[in-house]
């Protein structure tokens, strides 16, 4: 298709060529051989001009030599079969692709590069450190010394507890980074829903106007705190009175506040009782946490800012219209979702990884607890031993098929 073959590493220009020897396009072709390749593998790369037919044609060509197209993630998934990269980079590479905002790509290449896997490395040493220093008291229990009682003991179990916490602090970041948080604006219609959304995503998205009802669908917006991707739903009114069209609005406001992490119920401070709090809470799934915002406070002329409510709910007072009270607003929704802006390490990761470190941590607090109980150095090597499996997940050298399958299938193609 392309000639021999370039100089391994070094572009030759090259006319890519059909069965009958046509010209498809030209360009450049990269030859990288095993094993210092993106996957491990021979590559052949061609940089052509693009354009949908010609990569069709180019791409039926190598199909009729043999070639297959690529299942989604196949690149990195042979990459990591292949001991390129652990699964941690892997994921690295798809969540550096999938990147919202330039905090969570740069915390996507921490975790690509290796970063996130060395701190995992460096806890399974120090837990292998500490299951030496435990096997040995329970080999020698006749020694003079209490292996489990000294201090070397204490403060290694210090020390990991240590790494414990920054690793999970730093893949917490990384996680609100990636995933962001998901906000649904809820309330009477004409409270200000659509001009608050306005104010916080800075953009005319939604109609803004003084008659009641005007959205009827869901208004999805995402923009980003301090780097931290939100996803904004703007709703339906929730009214009583509403129209067939409205109504369906209604469910879908219903069906989204479900599944966010936070509903800002928005009110109009003017006419408001807090005798309308349980109303509100009568209206909105039970488990979601919630915010009351007291918006048109330029109306009643109290400060903005935050102030505690009745009943446990943080209520918020803001004005939509003159923008008082919004940046309260945006702190508040990080302080929701634990992100700290201006954190600098953080590492990206994914739900499996915040639970397999979870599922580590515990191993190890188990074991310390079973020490510190009952003496009882075997069942705590045996919790460290868990604990190393946990993290072992983590990089994927102890993961099971099914779930490689899950994470390689979730990439994209050609990736
Ligand atoms: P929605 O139906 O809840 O989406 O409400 P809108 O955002 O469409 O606002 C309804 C009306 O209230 C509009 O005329 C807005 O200009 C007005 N409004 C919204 N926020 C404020 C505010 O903070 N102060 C004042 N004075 N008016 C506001």
């Amino acid at each position: 298709m392309v000639g021999p073959l370039p100089v391994a590493r070094q572009m030759g220009y090259r006319q890519f060529k059909d069965s009958d020897d046509d010209i498809i396009d030209e360009g450049l072709a990269v030859f990288f051989p095993l094993p210092a390749s993106f996957t491990g593998e021979d590559v052949v790369e061609l940089h052509g001009h693009g354009g949908p037919v010609v990569c069709d044609l180019l791409l039926a060509r190598t199909l009729e030599l043999g070639a297959r197209h690529a299942r989604a993630g196949e690149f990195s998934q042979r990459a990591y079969l292949n001991d390129r990269m652990d699964l941690a980079q892997a994921e690295g590479v798809a969540d550096l692709i999938d990147s919202t905002t330039t905090e969570a790509a740069r915390a996507a290449v921490r975790s690509m590069i290796g970063e996130f896997s060395v701190r995992v490395h460096d806890l399974v040493t120090a837990l292998t450190e500490l299951r030496i220093h435990v096997e040995a008291a329970i080999d020698f229990p006749e020694e003079e010394i209490d292996f489990l009682e000294d201090d070397a003991l204490l403060g290694r179990l210090d020390d990991v507890s240590q790494k414990f916490d920054s690793l999970q602090a730093a893949t917490r970041q990384g996680a609100i980074l990636r995933e962001g948080m998901t906000i649904v604006l809820a309330g009477k219609p004409n409270a200000g829903k659509s001009s608050l959304m306005n104010r916080l995503t800075g953009e005319e998205t939604a109609i803004v106007t003084h008659l009641p009802g005007t959205t009827r669908d869901l208004l999805r917006e995402r923009i980003s705190i301090d780097g931290m991707p939100l996803h904004v739903i703007d709703t339906a009114g929730l009214r009583d009175d509403a129209d067939i069209v409205e109504e369906e609005g209604i469910r879908r406001a219903r069906r989204a506040m479900a599944k966010a992490d936070r509903v800002l119920v928005v009110v109009d401070a003017s006419d408001w009782l807090d005798e309308m709090l349980d109303e509100i809470r009568r209206d909105l799934p039970d488990d979601v946490p919630m915010t009351l915002i007291r918006n048109k406070i330029d109306l009643v002329g109290e400060r903005a800012g935050e102030c505690k409510a009745g009943g446990g709910v943080t209520q918020l007072n803001v004005s939509a219209l003159t923008g008082d009270g919004i940046e309260a607003l945006r702190r508040h929704l990080e302080e929701c979702i634990g992100f700290q802006s201006g954190e600098s390490g953080a590492l990206s990761a994914r739900r499996r990884h915040l639970a397999s470190l979870e599922k580590a941590r515990c191993h190890l607090d188990e074991g310390c607890r079973q020490l510190e109980e009952f003496k009882a150095g075997e069942l705590m090597a045996e919790e460290l031993r868990l604990a190393q499996q946990a993290l072992g997940e983590i990089t994927g050298e102890v993961s099971r098929d099914e779930l490689l399958g899950r994470i390689f299938s979730s990439f994209c193609i050609g990736k």
